[in-house]
């Protein structure tokens, strides 16, 4: 599991960020939690966006009840495109019109991938995502040999979050969880509860392969902040020459730039 370093450039821009909130670290991630943790350090790069958007009050929500009021105190607003319509916060829904308009103005498009799941999630959402790739990598895992048909049994049968922590605890012995089972399942999908999708701040782009696409998204506050989540972009509401100063760090991986907390 990664440490958590106090003085790296991601944890001083976002004690900074959550001050002017209001709120800490240790109040949306408590120190003893694992997974918890590792999320604020993969998905994290949202609670150091700008002050037009909301992050949401935790790394890890527990309930739909949760995720529903903290979508209704961000605002959403819908939108069709293509034949989807989805959803999101209002000022990230803005910025990914303008820069639809931008890039259909040059003869490109920027649509969502999967119809309505590329923006706006729900818990549920993520809950049946986490099942998609948890259940069969078990069947392959125990297939293979790697587990035992009684600890596939056990994993099953626990509790969503538990399921979680126990399963990044097996990706550090090479039994991954993604969808191709090469990479960890944080990198296929979110932990139960814990998307940017959920917060409003995430689009799926199917133009995701088209660096102007890119381009124009990111002159709109549109990076791609989850590392190897190719079609992702989140919405940060900050121009790119912020990010550095937000404790965010440049990472290039299938040609794409990633910027990703800096928590080294
Ligand atoms: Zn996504």
């Amino acid at each position: 599991m990664p440490e958590a370093n106090p003085s790296s450039p991601f944890y001083q821009a976002l004690r900074q960020a959550l001050a002017q909130r209001g709120t800490s670290v240790s109040d949306i991630c408590p120190d003893d939690d694992q997974v918890a943790r590792r999320v604020l350090h993969d998905y994290g790069a949202m609670f150091v966006g700008g002050q037009n958007i909301l992050p949401p009050p935790v790394c890890v929500f527990t309930s739909e009840d949760q995720v529903s009021q903290f979508q209704q105190a961000a605002g959403r607003v819908a939108a069709t495109t293509g034949d989807a319509a989805i959803e999101l916060q209002p000022a990230a829904m803005q910025a990914l019109l303008r820069a639809r308009e931008i890039a259909r103005a040059e003869g490109l498009d920027i649509t969502p991938r999967d119809g309505a799941e590329a923006a706006r999630r729900d818990y549920a959402d993520t809950v049946r995502l986490w099942n998609s790739r948890f259940l069969p990598a078990l069947d392959h895992w125990k297939n293979v040999g790697r587990l035992t048909e009684a600890q596939v049994d056990r994993l099953r049968a626990l509790p969503i979050q538990s399921q979680v922590s126990e399963v990044l605890e097996l990706e550090t012995k090479g039994i991954f969880f993604s969808k191709d089972l090469s990479k960890s399942v944080l990198y296929s999908i979110a932990a139960p509860g814990t998307s940017q999708h959920i917060a409003m701040l995430a689009f799926d782009a199917n133009e995701f392969l088209d660096a102007r696409v890119r381009e124009i998204l990111a002159a709109e506050g549109w990076f791609q902040t989850v590392l190897s989540d190719l079609p992702h972009f989140t919405f940060l509401g900050l121009s790119e020459s912020e990010l550095h100063g937000r404790g965010l760090k440049p990472v290039e991986a299938n040609g794409q730039k990633f910027w990703i907390p800096d928590v080294g």
